[in-house]
Order: C-alpha cells, then sequence, then structure tokens
C-alpha cells in the first residue's frame, strides 16, 4: 500500500496547467530524478490540488497513473519541440496520438447551484483533469504564449514556467522557492567575498 500524499504537496505556479503538470517529474534527465506520480494515490492527490474540485475527487482507477505518466512526457515533449527551431512539426505521431486521445475525454462541466454557486462534475475526474492538461498544452503550443515560456534559471531546478511579466524577464519558476534561494545565495556570495 502506497503512503498517503500530505495536501498541497506538489509545487504549482508555473501559470499554466500543463507547465505544473509537466514538472511532476523533478530533475528530468538528471541522477536525481523524482518521480512524484509514482502510483494512483500521488496521482489522486495531484487532481485534486490542481483540478477544480469542491472536495476530494473520486480516487485514480487502476492503470490511470501510468496513462498520465504517458501524457506527461508527451506533453513535455510537445513543449520542447514547440520551443526549438524546428517547432511544433517535429512532434512524434506518438507523442500526438497520447495528447489527442487525452483531450477527447470530457473536461470538468460546470454545475449552477440555487445558492448561486458554480460546482464542477466529471464522472472520471481524473481522466476530465488529464484532458484539461492536453487541452491546456495544445492552446499553449498553438499559440504565441510559447514564446514566454522559460527554464527556471536555478540549474537545480530547470522548471518550465510561463512568464507572464510585463517585460518578460522573469527568470525563477516561482520567486518563494528559486529566486528567494538565488538571492540569498547572492547575498552570501557577496558577504563572503574579500573586499
Ligand atoms: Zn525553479
Amino acid at each position: 500500500m502506497s503512503s498517503p500524499v500530505p495536501d498541497r504537496y506538489f509545487r504549482g505556479g508555473a501559470g499554466r496547467l500543463s507547465l505544473d503538470f509537466v514538472r511532476t517529474l523533478r530533475h528530468r534527465g538528471e541522477g536525481t530524478e523524482t518521480e512524484m506520480l509514482p502510483d494512483t494515490a500521488a496521482l489522486t492527490a495531484w487532481v485534486a490540488q490542481f483540478g477544480p474540485w469542491p472536495s476530494a475527487p473520486r480516487p485514480a482507477g487502476v492503470g490511470q497513473d501510468a496513462a498520465a505518466r504517458g501524457l506527461r512526457e508527451a506533453v513535455y515533449e510537445l513543449i520542447v519541440v514547440a520551443r526549438s527551431p524546428q517547432g511544433i512539426h517535429g512532434f512524434s505521431s506518438r507523442g500526438r496520438e497520447t495528447v489527442n486521445s487525452a483531450a477527447l475525454s470530457p473536461v470538468p462541466a460546470p454545475h449552477l447551484g440555487p445558492s448561486g454557486s458554480i460546482r464542477w462534475h466529471a464522472d472520471d475526474p481524473t481522466s476530465a483533469t488529464l484532458a484539461l492538461i492536453a487541452r491546456d498544452a495544445l492552446d499553449l503550443v498553438s499559440s504565441r504564449a510559447i514564446d514566454r515560456v522559460h527554464e527556471c534559471a536555478n540549474p537545480g531546478c530547470q522548471a518550465l514556467f510561463l512568464d507572464s511579466s510585463r517585460p518578460g524577464t522573469r527568470r525563477w519558476c516561482s520567486m518563494n522557492t528559486c529566486g528567494n534561494k538565488a538571492k540569498k545565495e547572492n547575498l552570501r556570495g557577496r558577504i563572503t567575498q574579500p573586499g
């Protein structure tokens, strides 16, 4: 049995749902690579944290974690090729199939209650959230926003984020984590430097 995932466990703030999802594989391609979605319990926790649900969503089913990891890697590949000189044409047909098929699933539907509040519903909250991710990724790579997707300047992070600052000079995935760390290291460097 897998151990329970604490509330608000996952890092967000990348500016787009698809980018927040992509960073669930941390330190991609390095020796310290860390899988944040190893099982259905972790996927359910991600869906609860990032989906529009008013309460805990129905847990992910058997195999949906593998499907989610597959989609994540396809979305990552899509964003990488879209940012490269060759552009979206370089996207593999396998990746295209994975993203397209996830985008086909129904997304959460709004439901207006008698008190005037909106609640979101889906028969399968996991696949509905994966559909939102796939649609978000397709929207991102086919819009000019893709030019504003950058890699975090912290070498230990390298998470992709959308820079929505007006001058377009944001360097960190999050000021609270990587930005703050860099500021502190910068300060420490200045203090320990002679002269
Ligand atoms: Zn970062």
